[in-house]
């Protein structure tokens, strides 16, 4: 079984998340392929989506990934395409955001998973950091993660798994094929976060 794996943007991290996502493939020894989505005839075309991280008002907005989010959107909730956000790709993943400091954004959103997400969530001071952090789900060994004027989950539904807390902060959560990250795995050396999405995608491919 060949995995497509997209990873949805125009701009942004776009590239990171590909190299990590075709590290982690050769690491688990899964044949696949890693594709830029760029529209709706690319989102139609994968396995499993990636979102990445950027600006989430932005990503929302541009006309071009318009078609694509429908797109997303339909597949997600029909299909249960598995999606994986990061940063920018969590908040347009969530049912309700607002930002910690201007409040309600009124941006474009998904509206898949049912939380809220508070933009922005860490302080000033301390708008990127790194942390060891501690995620049961790919293991023991605490994972190097990057914040960059990060999100975190405020709220979320009985069907949504926290995956990850910093202190009482949480920065990762799931719900069904649905994974969201406050953090950027994409930059961090280690390849077990996209590992674990991979793991995913397989799954439901070898159900559907
Ligand atoms: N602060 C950005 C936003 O709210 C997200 C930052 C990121 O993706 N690194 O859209």
């Amino acid at each position: 079984m060949k995995l497509k794996i997209g990873v949805l943007g125009l701009q942004g991290d776009v590239e990171e998340h590909i190299g990590a996502t075709k590290l982690a493939l050769e690491n688990l020894g899964v044949e696949g392929e890693v594709v830029w989505v760029k529209d709706e005839e690319g989102v139609l075309s994968v396995d499993g989506l990636i979102i990445p991280g950027g600006e989430s008002t932005v990503i929302g907005l541009l006309s071009m990934l318009g078609k694509a989010l429908v797109a997303v959107k339909e597949r997600a909730l029909k299909e249960e395409l598995p999606i994986l956000g990061t940063c920018a790709g969590l908040i347009i993943m969530a049912k309700r955001t607002y930002d910690r400091v201007v409040g309600q954004t009124n941006q474009e959103l998904l509206g898949i998973m049912d939380i809220t997400v508070e933009r922005n969530s860490f302080g000033r001071q301390k708008e990127s950091f790194e942390v060891d952090l501690q995620i049961p789900a790919i293991g023991e060994k605490s994972f190097r993660a990057v914040f960059i004027r990060a999100p975190s989950v405020k709220e979320f539904g009985e069907n949504v798994e926290v995956m990850a807390k910093l202190e009482d902060y949480v920065v990762g959560v799931k719900e069904g094929n649905l994974i969201g990250l406050a953090f950027h795995p994409e930059l961090a050396e280690d390849t077990r976060v996209h590992e674990y999405f991979i793991n995913l995608v397989q799954k439901h491919k070898s159900r559907v």
